[in-house]
């Protein structure tokens, strides 16, 4: 027994000390190695040598943190369709490594998307923008212009993700852009519109009533922008009297009530076209000529400002205007004299 226990601590002393100068070798040679070379990871994305780095946990953190939040305002996500990969090799002291260099390249490689608000006109996109709240601001402006409208337009925001894309940098020119194509279809419909007859007619008495009050008017005009294009009194021919003045405006302009009153009249009126009359106090009459469609019936009580019909070019007339008349009484007057 006692001999075979002094051999076996001979065999264990004789392999400790081999151990020990095998360990002792190794880190010898460790430690050279490491005089001469360095640890470095080769960088490879999609079979492209990115070159080296030589630290790959920082970089693998800025890849991570730049797919998570990217590096600008709107950014909705990132995608990086391959993964880099690395190989770890022992390099010359010598060699440059590029982390910074490799970082770019596969930033450059990453697809952003940003988060976008689109405006829609019926479904058509019409605009993009960066925030919700300038997106709802144009959608309300435009909603407030086109109520002057009969066919109005269905606005709607949808946000988006986008890689590219262009944003309008105005409110006003983006409403624009929103009002024009609905104005020039509601022009499209007056063409082809016709206005029903009615056969309501204001009470005697009501008008009467009116007629009695005597109270100064202050006529306002029925459009805001216009071109004159004939003025009250005998036309250049002397044959004819023009008993209104001529308005000319784009066919679908609004027209407004030149002063309170009450609507007589609303229908078809031989060459006056479609033709509004609102009865005032004191006997005073607007007529408001060659309309392309009614916005208020007969008996309808109008203020002044009101919108009452629209431009047209109906009953005898050779182009888009208004045909304002004012009667006192039933007779015409120059309405230049009181607007
Ligand atoms: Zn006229």
């Amino acid at each position: 027994m006692l001999r075979i226990s002094n051999k076996a601590k001979l065999v264990t002393n004789v392999l400790m000390k081999v151990l020990v100068s095998m360990l002792l070798g190794v880190s010898l040679m460790l430690s050279l190695l490491l005089l001469v070379y360095k640890p470095v990871y080769h960088v490879t994305y999609a079979s492209t040598d990115l070159g080296y780095v030589q630290n790959k946990n920082a970089l693998e953190r800025s890849i991570e943190n730049y797919l998570q939040y990217g590096d600008g305002d709107n950014v909705g996500y990132v995608i990086l369709r391959e993964s880099p990969e690395y190989t770890f090799e022992l390099a010359k002291k010598d060699l440059e490594t590029n982390d910074s260099d490799v970082y770019a390249y596969i930033k450059d490689q990453c697809d952003v998307y940003y988060k976008v608000y689109a405006v829609e006109s019926d479904e058509e996109e019409v605009c993009t923008v960066e925030t919700l709240a300038m997106a709802q601001e144009i959608v309300d402006e435009a909603n407030e212009k086109q109520a002057d409208y009969k066919n109005q337009a269905k606005l709607t925001i949808c946000e988006k993700y986008e890689k590219e894309y262009e944003t309008v940098s105005d409110v006003e020119v983006a409403v624009n852009d929103i009002i024009a194509p609905i104005k020039q279809k509601n022009l499209e419909v007056t063409r082809i519109y016709t206005a029903p007859s009615t056969g309501v007619v204001v009470s005697a008495d009501i008008l009467a009533n009116l007629k009695s009050i005597k109270e100064e008017l202050n006529f306002t005009l029925p459009l805001t922008d216009y071109v004159i294009t004939s003025r009250y009194g005998w036309r250049q021919n002397g044959t004819e009297f023009h008993t209104g003045i001529d308005y000319a405006a784009p066919l679908g302009t609004p027209i407004h009530a030149a002063e309170d009153g009450i609507v007589t009249c609303a229908k078809w009126s031989g060459n006056y076209g479609y033709l509004v009359k609102i009865q005032h106090t004191g006997g005073y009459e607007t007529y408001y000529a060659h309309c392309s469609r009614f916005a208020v019936s007969v008996g309808d009580e109008v203020k002044q400002g009101d919108i009452v019909s629209y431009v047209g070019s109906t009953g005898r007339s050779t182009g888009p205007h208004v045909h304002l008349e004012i009667r006192l009484d039933g007779k015409h007057m120059n309405p230049q004299d009181l607007l």
